[in-house]
């Protein structure tokens, strides 16, 4: 191998032909590094399905890219003399391949840019660092949107958005006449709906290949292997985008929120991966929902609130994460100290909401929004999970998690710990919602209506007890001033009743969890 040339690495969620290092790539002189590392593989306990499509994904990124004649240097995960580090292969590529220069995208976790900032001063070439041009808000745009704001709030940001990208714009106004068609969405699912098949992608022999690897070196993680069949290249992501447009876009926003026993997946997208391993632009994305509004071919309420989910949320925590890092993490406004229960880890559990968002998790490495919102993060919202370990699993257990997407959602969103700086309310809720949205109560267990006694809904309980343990907190909070309003009306004996029950509940829990058991 000549000296000279530039290498130009490419990290697992950086499969994008338009890669930022990619830009000005001449194949006759440069190296394109991809790195599969037991660190990237094993920071967290991830999913094997997660840790097989991130590998797989990659693996058919190297071959696309020589196909085109490009030189690629891809580690394997057991090829002799892996230094298992991002940082150590980097070094090693440098050593062995002596490039004038190293060009790089910024990575999508702050521990990686971390990294990444000691590589020039590691390998004594300089080293470039690159906005990662993917995303629809650059980070200076959302920082200075963010400075100006004595509150961030999404709905605001995604205004700005689709004025700046002129997603689902007519001219200065926003298409068909309001930003948001919400009140038109939510709804439950009918009884005897039944939404359609998804497109799923069987393995290949360079999947299977990885299939096999990760079950034999990940075989004690969470998580099934079988069934594995996420779209694994740009192509097979397109075939699912195309998937979606035609048979789930028009009831996205009916039942975007809605549960149901046994359907995993309902009308949403399955994008996430795709989108967030570059598979998809984001942009793109949008472009082919809209389209299919402007060609009659899906409603707008599904169309814009599918939109928002991308140009709105998606890049709204995007930015969050990078403004608020590193001390974001460290925050915890509820002072939530509690072990992770067992039940996260698929132990046994009465309570059918939660069996059928964790049992899918465990079989898929997904679970829909609402699901991870309302049910396991209420859940472990109103039982004090201490951050860390919620935030971990969360990470750990979807195919689609990295820190950058995973933190605000968790530690803003679902569990408040950043002390609203995300959401202006905390999502807790009782059962009474997880009933409203979905047919779970209906074979539970557990009784939705009661908040003592034998059979009493977990969530009932939880939720008064959660509200009047924060009541002082969330007193200046005017969001929270109708379930303050409840608990102060609350017989005050039926208080002390449903409190007790809670306490039994929680203390048992932290006795299970400590032994490693069940949780009802
Ligand atoms: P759909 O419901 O079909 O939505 C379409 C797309 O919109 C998604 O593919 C996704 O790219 C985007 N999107 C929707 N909601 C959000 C959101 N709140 N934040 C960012 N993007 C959004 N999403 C991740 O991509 N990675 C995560 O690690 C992740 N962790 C989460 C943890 C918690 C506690 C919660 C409440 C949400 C989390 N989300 C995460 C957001 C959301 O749940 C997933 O993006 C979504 O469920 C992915 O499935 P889908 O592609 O079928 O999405
Ligand atoms: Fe979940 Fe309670 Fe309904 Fe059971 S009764 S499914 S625990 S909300």
């Amino acid at each position: 191998m000549t000296a000279g040339g530039t290498l130009r690495v490419v990290l697992g969620d950086q499969l994008s032909e338009t890669i930022a290092s990619l830009d000005g790539l001449a194949p006759a002189t440069d190296t394109v590094l991809l790195m599969e590392v037991m660190g990237e593989c094993s920071y967290v306990r991830h999913h094997p399905q997660k840790i097989a499509l991130v590998l797989s994904a990659m693996r058919h990124f190297s071959a696309a890219l020589r196909a085109r004649g490009v030189r690629v240097r891809h580690v394997r995960l057991e090829d002799a003399g892996n230094t298992g580090t991002l940082s150590g292969e980097v070094l090693r590529a440098v050593r062995e391949l002596r490039p004038e220069r190293v060009v790089a995208t910024e990575p999508g976790e702050w521990r990686v840019a971390q990294d990444m900032a000691g590589w020039e001063a590691a390998t004594g070439v300089p080293v470039e660092i690159r906005a990662d041009g993917r995303f629809l808000c650059p980070l200076p745009w959302f920082r200075q949107w963010a400075g100006a704001r004595r509150q961030l709030r999404m709905e605001f940001f995604y205004r700005d958005m689709r004025r700046n990208s002129g997603l689902l714009m007519d001219g200065a106004e926003p298409a068909g006449g309001q930003w948001n068609f919400d009140a038109e969405n939510r709804q439950r699912l009918p009884r005897g709906m039944i939404p359609p098949m998804l497109e799923r992608f069987a393995p290949d022999a360079v999947t299977a290949e990885v299939l096999e690897m990760v079950g034999r070196l990940f075989a004690g993680n969470f998580g099934l292997l079988e069934g594995f069949a996420w779209p694994v290249t740009a192509a097979q992501a397109e075939a699912a985008l195309a998937d979606f447009i035609s048979h789930r876009l028009p009831f996205f926003g009916d039942y975007q929120d809605a549960m149901a026993e046994g359907e995993a997946t309902l009308f949403h997208a399955l994008l996430s991966t795709s989108l967030n391993l570059g598979l998809l632009l984001p942009r793109a994305v949008c472009e082919a929902a809209e389209a299919a509004w402007r060609q009659g071919r899906a409603p707008l309420n599904a169309v814009e609130g599918f939109v928002r989910q991308i140009l709105g949320w998606r890049e709204y925590v995007r930015g969050l994460y990078w403004l608020k890092m590193p001390g974001y993490a460290e925050l915890n406004a509820l002072e939530a100290r509690c072990p992770l229960p067992a039940v996260y880890w698929g132990a046994p559990t009465s309570m059918a909401c939660m069996r059928a968002a964790i049992g899918q998790t465990e079989r898929m490495a997904y679970a829909h929004h609402i699901q991870r919102l309302m049910v396991t993060g209420n859940f472990a919202l109103l039982t004090g999970v201490a951050p860390a370990e919620i935030n971990a699993w969360y990470l750990a257990v979807y195919a689609d998690a990295f820190e950058w997407v995973e933190l605000p959602n968790t530690h803003g969103m679902a569990i408040w710990a950043d002390g609203g700086i995300m959401a202006s309310k905390p999502y807790a809720a009782s059962g009474a919602y997880i009933n409203r949205m979905s047919d779970h109560c209906r074979g539970c267990q557990h009784d939705v209506k009661a908040a003592v006694g034998p059979k009493a809904c977990p969530f009932n309980f939880l939720y008064w007890d959660f509200v009047a343990r924060h009541a002082e907190k969330f007193a200046a909070n005017p969001r929270m001033a109708m379930p303050l309003n409840n608990l102060r009306k609350m017989d005050p004996a039926r208080l002390a009743a449903i409190r007790a029950e809670a306490a039994r509940f929680l203390a048992d829990l932290t006795r299970r969890a400590d032994a490693g058991d069940a949780i009802t």
